[in-house]
């Protein structure tokens, strides 16, 4: 089909499958996540590692950790049984980026299987910028890259470690290293074609008002969509958010930033923070249905 009038064509190609570039495309088109990644190099006060990446999903949840071939197994049965496959993704539940080798030995393996299906990753972006080379080898023509501030300070507040050239920064410089990997990594991405999404979470008092400039940086940059997701902060999972109490965004604040950053970027307003295994259609997860316990040996 012909794309809306101000897409390039090419551009549209890329997202006219794809269930979350497309607000369109996410009635017709199903993805799956892989939980393949679970080792992750940063540290944000949002997460707890005993659950997913916060950078896609919904805090709190546990997915079925798989190996390459595993997962392999898993998508050609979905593949088999899902219609509307159209994308795989690897979101976690660690850094589909810092966990590399797994992460590109399950797209290898896929690929070779499933030839057209696309593929796509999330990632906090500090190992971004030494995997794009591959990520373009690979045809991976999505990547989404969660951030969070362009501004080091706030920064602090967000991230108290970092895992960088084998050793451990905390304070101010781990939140300027992370951020001039992630803005290195996305200018990379869009020198590449590779369209970018960029997740970030809403933390009121710490980052809200400023991820309008975030906003601004991000598509002076070239980012394809803007996805604010609030933080959802839960005593109960023990983060260190949790713990200090501090909340996420009413359903009118999260709204509210939304309506002033609508003429900036495009926002994706139909992110539904998606399991690191999720399976199906937006908002009809069948991830239960696909176990590794029901999916064939043989395949
Ligand atoms: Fe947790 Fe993801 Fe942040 Fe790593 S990047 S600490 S897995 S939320
Ligand atoms: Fe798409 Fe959001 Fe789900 Fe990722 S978490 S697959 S962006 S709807």
């Amino acid at each position: 089909s012909e794309g809306p009038a101000d897409m390039a064509p090419e551009i549209w190609e890329k997202v006219k499958d794809h269930p979350c570039y497309s607000e369109e495309a996410h009635h017709y088109f199903a993805r799956m996540h892989v939980a393949v990644a679970p080792a992750c190099n940063i540290q944000c006060n949002y997460c707890n590692r005993k659950y997913d990446c916060a950078n896609e999903s919904r805090p709190g949840v546990v997915s079925e950790k798989l190996t390459p071939v595993q997962a392999r197994r898993k998508v050609i049965s979905v593949a088999n049984s899902v219609p509307q496959f159209s994308v795989l993704g690897i979101a976690g539940p660690g850094d589909a980026c810092y966990d590399w080798k797994k992460t590109r030995e399950t797209f290898e393996l896929i690929a070779n299987d499933i030839p057209d299906v696309k593929l796509c990753l999330s990632t906090n972006g500090l190992s971004l910028p030494d995997r794009v080379d591959e990520i373009a080898r690979m045809n991976i023509d999505h990547v989404t890259i969660t951030i969070n501030m362009v501004d080091p300070e706030i920064g602090t507040k967000i991230y108290p470690w970092i895992f960088y050239q084998n050793r451990r920064w905390t304070g101010l410089e781990a939140s300027r290293i992370l951020h001039e990997r992630q803005m290195l990594g996305l200018e990379m991405l869009v020198a590449r074609n590779i369209l970018v999404k960029v997740n970030s979470v809403m933390i009121p008092g710490i980052n809200d008002e400023h991820l309008i400039e975030v906003n601004r940086v991000v598509k002076g940059k070239g980012a394809f969509l803007h996805n604010i997701m609030p933080l959802i902060s839960d005593p109960a999972h023990g983060t260190h958010f949790g713990l200090t109490g501090q909340r996420g965004p009413r359903a009118a604040e999260l709204k509210a930033l939304q309506d002033r950053l609508s003429d900036g970027t495009k926002l994706m307003r139909h992110c539904r923070q998606c399991r690191a295994d999720a399976v199906g259609l937006l908002g009809e997860d069948r991830g239960q249905e696909f176990t590794m316990d029901q999916v064939a040996e043989e395949v």
